[in-house]
């Protein structure tokens, strides 16, 4: 290939997303990352592609909403390019409705109907319409039908073979060419750390695990504290644990109470079988909010990263504005979403 208009360094889905935004756009772009698609966060099984709640409105949630609308063509277009099965499907949730929570929850659907424009809605609903309801049939649910899934490790594995599809250049090491952009998580988080004085962000870790239990087109539960997440593929997954102080990625205890509580909390997933265990590195800023723009370390250079808990969630726009800002100078990034926020 000719040199590239575009280097990406890290192949997590930030940096797959912002390539795949600059390959549509016809950029020749080459992805450099020494341990592949997918080797950090973004290899998980979770992929709970999930909405802020509809209420005190903001850049972020407005940014994710868009985020959301768009993940169903964007990841229909992976699929189609790719050969690729990224498990995408917008299922919907449910939440058991605390009691006395139902005046709470009915505001939020009006609040939805204007903030989610007619897209989705948020709704207090009779348990008993679901096959699998969390709490059992007898109560109330809140449904929502913004929240969608998809297969991170296959969401990952389907944008890298799109972009080869595409003609861009996916490998372990390179020399820049073009403009870079660095979506490297954890890693640049710790350089970044490093290079000031007080924390520009942590590793937050997460473990997972993933059952044998085929629910496919059944809405994920939100319940206790814990998603689970019916796949395409006849598996469900459950989490996530969220630790600040950690020693390895290894899963241990703290997994195997998050399946304790998940199987107690929801019927279904009492006989279903643990199929894998995961643990991740979740990046996070100091402002909890995405990192785009001009890269704070390498002058010229930008930065994609902090997707925390909802990077595929926000994939799909930060591949959108990022591609704005490095193929036409166009910045439309929230101020909020700025790397500034956070050193
Ligand atoms: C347990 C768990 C559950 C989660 N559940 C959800 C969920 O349900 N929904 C959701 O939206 N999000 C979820 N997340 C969050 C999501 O996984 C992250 O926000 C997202 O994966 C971050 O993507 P990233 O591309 O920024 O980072 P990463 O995926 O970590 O990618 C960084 C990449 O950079 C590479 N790299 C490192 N150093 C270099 C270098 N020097 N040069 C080049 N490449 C380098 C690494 O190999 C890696 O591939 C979850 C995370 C965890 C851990």
């Amino acid at each position: 290939m000719a040199m590239a208009d575009i280097t990406v360094r890290g192949a997590g889905i930030f940096g797959l997303a912002v390539a795949w935004a600059c390959v549509r756009r016809g950029a020749a772009v080459q992805v450099i990352d020494p341990f592949g698609p997918g080797a950090g966060a973004s290899g998980g099984i979770v992929g709970a592609l999930a909405p802020h709640v509809p209420e005190n409105w903001n850049d972020k949630k407005a940014f994710q909403l868009d985020s959301l609308l768009m993940a169903k063509s964007f990841w229909a277009e992976v699929a189609d390019v790719s050969g690729h099965a990224p498990g995408y499907a917008r299922t919907g949730r449910l939440q058991p409705l605390e009691p006395g929570g139902a005046a709470l929850a009915a505001a939020r659907g009006v609040a939805a109907q204007t903030l989610w424009q007619g897209r989705a809605v948020w709704r207090v609903a009779d348990a008993a319409e679901f096959a699998h309801p969390p709490g059992g049939a007898g109560g109330q649910v809140i449904h929502d039908t913004l929240t969608a899934r998809l297969h991170p490790g296959r969401a990952c594995a389907a944008l890298a073979a799109a972009l080869l599809a595409k003609g861009a250049v996916i490998r372990t090491e390179g020399a820049d060419e073009g403009r870079v952009i660095r979506a490297t998580g954890a890693a640049d988080l710790a350089a970044l750390n490093a290079a000031h004085s007080r924390q520009v962000g942590s590793p937050i870790k997460g473990q997972a695990a993933l059952m044998d239990l085929a629910l496919p087109d059944h809405p994920q539960i939100f319940a206790g504290g814990m998603h689970i997440v019916p796949h395409e593929d006849g598996t469900t997954a459950i989490g996530s644990t969220t630790e600040r102080d950690f020693d390895g990625l290894h899963c241990d205890a703290l997994l195997e109470d998050v399946i304790a509580a998940a199987r107690s909390a929801y019927p279904p997933l009492q006989e279903a079988r643990v199929i894998r265990r995961w643990a991740g590195l979740r990046p996070r800023s100091r402002s909890r909010a995405p990192m785009l723009g001009a890269h704070p370390l390498h002058p010229g250079q930008f930065i994609a990263n902090g997707g925390f808990k909802i990077g595929f969630g926000m994939a799909p726009k930060v591949g959108q504005v990022m591609a704005d800002l490095l193929l036409e100078g166009r910045d439309t990034i929230p101020d909020g979403f700025r790397p500034e926020a956070s050193l």
